[in-house]
C-alpha cells in the first residue's frame, strides 16, 4: 500500500472511531443492524492469521540462517517483554495504591453470582497450565481454536530446524517466504475496507449496552476504578513511547505509521486479530523483516503490557472492595501471577478476565470480585488490547534497533 493510500486510511479510521462511538451512544440497539459488518472485517482479518503467522515466524527464523543464531535475538525478546510487563505491572500497582478505586463500592448480588459465573467457566487455570500450553498435542485443533502460542513455537522450532539440513530446506524457506509476502498482500487489500468495520466494531457494543445513557450509567458505578485503569494505561503508553525514542531511536512517525494497527486493535480488542495489520504497518514503515516477521508474532501472543496492568489494577480494587489488606510481599505476589496471567491470556476479546483468576486465587481474593467489573470490562478490554499492541510495535522498533547494533541483520531472500 502506497504512502498516501496508507495515510487516506488512517484518517478514515480515526473518523470510524468517532463515528462509531456516535452512533452506538445514539442509535442504542438500533445500530445492531450493522454488526455484519464488523463480524466480516473480523473474520477477514482472522482468515488470514494462520497462514500468516505460519510463514512469518517459520521464514523470519531461517532468515538466521543457523540455528545457534536464534539465542541472542529470542533471548532479548523475552527480555524485552518481561522488562515492560513489569513496568507495566508497577504502574498499574502505584496507580491502584494511591487512587484506591475499591473504597466504599457495594457489592451487588448479581455482581457475585456473575463472577462465579465466570470462575466456573474457567475451569481454573493455572501457572503450569500456561507453559503446558505451550505445546499443543494437535496443531490443527490449536489452529481451529485460534491458539496461537503453540503454532508459534512450533514455527520457531521448524524455522530453527529447516536451517539445520542444508541445501534440502532451501526450497522449504522460499515456500514460506513467497506464502509471507502473498499474505501480506491480503491483509493489504482487507485494510482498504477497515474504516467500515472499525466503524461497526466501535458502534456495536456501545449499542448493545443500551447506548450512551445507559453506558454512563454502569460505569459510573465503578468509575473510579475505569479511572485508575484508563490513567495506568495512559502512563504506560507514555513510557512505552519514551522506551521508543531513547531506545528504538524512533519517534512520532512511528506512531503516526503504527497508529493503524493501534485503532484497529481499538476497534477489534484482539491482539490476534490485529497482527496481521501490525505487520503490515511495520514492515511499510521499513523495520527489518526479522523484526517483524519473528519479534511481532511472539509479542502478540506473549506481550500483553496492557493486560498485566489490567490484571494488577483490577486484584487490588476486589481486595479493597472485599476489605483484604494486601501487605507488600502480597503485591509482588500479584505482579508476578499477572505477569504470568498476561502471557497466558490469548489475544482475543476479554482472555484478561478468564485468567485474572490466577491472580485471585494465587492471594486468596474471592473469584466472585471478577463479577464486579464484568459490566465494564468489554469497554477496558479495548483500551488494554491497543496497549498491548502499542508495546509489541515498540517492542519490535526496539528488537530491530538492538540487532542492527548487534550486526545479526542477516538479510531474507525475498
Ligand atoms: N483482548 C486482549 C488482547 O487481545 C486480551 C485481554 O486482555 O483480554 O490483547
Amino acid at each position: 500500500m502506497s504512502h498516501k493510500h496508507a495515510m487516506i486510511i488512517l484518517y478514515l479510521i480515526c473518523a470510524s472511531v468517532v463515528l462509531g462511538l456516535l452512533a452506538g451512544w445514539y442509535f442504542g440497539e438500533d445500530i445492531l443492524v450493522i454488526e455484519w459488518m464488523g463480524t466480516l472485517f473480523l473474520n477477514a482479518l482472522k482468515m488470514t492469521i494462520i497462514p500468516l503467522i505460519m510463514a512469518a515466524v517459520i521464514s523470519g527464523v531461517a532468515s538466521l540462517g543457523d540455528v545457534r543464531k536464534l539465542g541472542r535475538p529470542g533471548g532479548l525478546t523475552m527480555l524485552y517483554y518481561m522488562i515492560t510487563t513489569f513496568i507495566a505491572v508497577t504502574i498499574g500497582l502505584v496507580a491502584v495504591n494511591v487512587i484506591q478505586p475499591g473504597e466504599g463500592v457495594e457489592r451487588s448480588i448479581e455482581s457475585v453470582s456473575a463472577g462465579l459465573a465466570v470462575a466456573d467457566s474457567a475451569g481454573g487455570q493455572g501457572v503450569v497450565d500456561i507453559v503446558l500450553s505451550m505445546v499443543s498435542p494437535n496443531l490443527v485443533a490449536s489452529a481451529v481454536d485460534l491458539q496461537l502460542l503453540p503454532l508459534v513455537f512450533f514455527a520457531v522450532v521448524f524455522g530453527a530446524a529447516v536451517t539445520t539440513i542444508g541445501k534440502q530446506g532451501e526450497s522449504v524457506i522460499e515456500f514460506f517466504d513467497s506464502l509471507n509476502g502473498t499474505m501480506m498482500t491480503i491483509v493489504g487489500w482487507i485494510m482498504y475496507f477497515s474504516p467500515l468495520g472499525v466503524f461497526a466494531l466501535v458502534a456495536t457494543p456501545l449499542g448493545e449496552a443500551g447506548g450512551g445513557p445507559a453506558f454512563i450509567a454502569t460505569v459510573s458505578a465503578v468509575g473510579s476504578y475505569v479511572m485508575t485503569v484508563l490513567i495506568g494505561l495512559s502512563v504506560h503508553a507514555v513510557v512505552l513511547f519514551a522506551i521508543l525514542v531513547l531506545v528504538g531511536r524512533r519517534g512520532l512517525s512511528y506512531l503516526k505509521d503504527v497508529a493503524r494497527a493501534l485503532l484497529t486493535a481499538f476497534g477489534t480488542a484482539s491482539s490476534s486479530a490485529t497482527l496481521p495489520i501490525t505487520m503490515e504497518c511495520t514492515h511499510e514503515h521499513g523495520l527489518h523483516e526479522r523484526s517483524v516477521r519473528f519479534v511481532l508474532p511472539l509479542g502478540s501472543t506473549v506481550n500483553m503490557n496492557g493486560t498485566a496492568l489490567y490484571e494488577a489494577v483490577a486484584a487490588l480494587f476486589i481486595a479493597q472492595v472485599y476489605g483484604v489488606d494486601l501487605s507488600l510481599s502480597d503485591q509482588i505476589i500479584v505482579a508476578l501471577t499477572a505477569t504470568m496471567a498476561a502471557i497466558g491470556a490469548a489475544g482475543i476479546p476479554q482472555a484478561g478476565q478468564v485468567t485474572m483468576l490466577i491472580v485471585l486465587s494465587a492471594v486468596g481474593l474471592p473469584a466472585e470480585g471478577i463479577g464486579l467489573l464484568l459490566s465494564v470490562d468489554w469497554f477496558l478490554d479495548r483500551f488494554r488490547t491497543t496497549v498491548n499492541v502499542w508495546g509489541d510495535a515498540v517492542g519490535a522498533a526496539v528488537m530491530n534497533k538492538t540487532m542492527i547494533m548487534h550486526g545479526d541483520n542477516i538479510e531474507l531472500k525475498a
